[in-house]
């Protein structure tokens, strides 16, 4: 369905810049609470590469908890523990139109946290989130038990009617993935690169890497502590190297700190144009679902893959 032409939507790094807000929820304040992170439901056996392959075919999209592997075929013989997540596109119900795009549009990558257990999921239609459930008014608290565990879920082109992004159904949405740290904590769980690059933004929550290598995209990381940050605007950074803190930083407007929950807002973008299967053209610098390739950095991640770089 993705049949639009797509016309660049940036043009400088300062543009980059100004869109770099993306979750329109500066829902909870900043919480100490603590919510234990339950790991018991991780799965503990290592995946091949020709298991993960397996895993995904009978996975059923009313199975909340399926083990559905990326849409590419994993080509590699790395090391993979599996983990429950529900499949790339399958949104919260009724928190948007979503998309259809499953690739790995980031295969290799380093997963973007150092320590684990992290989990991926919803910050606006989930415990502590604005339209949870589907009310304007905050209910429940970000440091909800259910919002650190199992399973994952995707929330690329979740309702974000602002957010231009040609990937969603409806023209706009969310630009990248969320994901709690292992705890309900701020300032405590590094970011870390996803690749060999450079960094090509320091904003007042944000910092980006551009990879060093064709097709050199781009990792936005938002809601970072500045006050960690071990990057400075040109520095040269390596796969799995810690890059600041993980906070609920929404920076500040009209003089006024701003908070969202605590969470990695976590983008990937292509620098270079991109022809989809179906003949769509993604002009360079489009976001992209980075669901996909997290899961399956993550996998690795578990199984050993990424080791920290301070
Ligand atoms: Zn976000």
């Amino acid at each position: 369905m993705h049949t639009r032409i797509l016309i660049p939507l940036f043009a400088s790094v300062l543009a980059m810049a100004a869109l770099a807000g993306c979750d329109n929820t500066a829902t909870t304040s900043d919480s100490s609470a603590s919510a234990s992170a339950s790991d018991s439901a991780i799965a503990t056996s290592v995946m091949t590469s020709s298991d993960s392959t397996a895993a995904s075919s009978g996975a059923s999209s009313s199975d909340s908890t399926t083990s559905s592997a990326s849409a590419s075929a994993v080509t590699d013989n790395i090391p993979r523990t599996d983990f429950p997540h529900n499949p790339a596109t399958q949104l919260v119900a009724g928190s948007g139109d979503g998309y259809t795009d499953t690739s790995n549009w980031a295969p290799g990558i380093c997963f973007p946290i150092a320590q684990t257990p992290d989990y991926a999921d919803s910050q606006v239609y989930s415990p502590g989130g604005d339209h949870y459930p589907n009310t304007t008014h905050p209910t429940g608290s970000q440091c909800d038990t259910s919002n650190y565990a199992y399973p994952w879920r995707d929330n690329f082109c979740e309702t974000r009617p602002q957010w231009a992004n040609p990937m969603c159904t409806s023209g706009a949405g969310h630009q990248g993935q969320d994901i709690r740290p292992t705890t309900c904590k701020a300032n405590m769980y590094w970011a870390v690169a996803a690749e060999d690059g450079v960094i090509t933004q320091v904003g007042s929550y944000t910092v980006a890497v551009t990879g060093n290598d064709s097709p050199h995209r781009i990792f936005r990381y938002l809601h970072m502590q500045v006050a960690s940050l071990k990057v400075k605007l040109g520095d040269h950074v390596v796969r799995g190297q810690k890059l600041g803190l993980i906070s609920n930083n929404f920076g500040i407007s009209n003089g006024v700190q701003q908070y969202t929950t605590i969470h990695l807002h976590f983008e990937v973008r292509i620098a270079q144009s991109e022809t989809l299967p179906d003949g769509t053209v993604l002009a360079a610098n489009a976001f992209v679902p980075p669901y996909t390739a997290l899961v399956d950095a993550y996998q690795r991640k578990l199984a050993g893959d990424c080791p920290t770089v301070e």
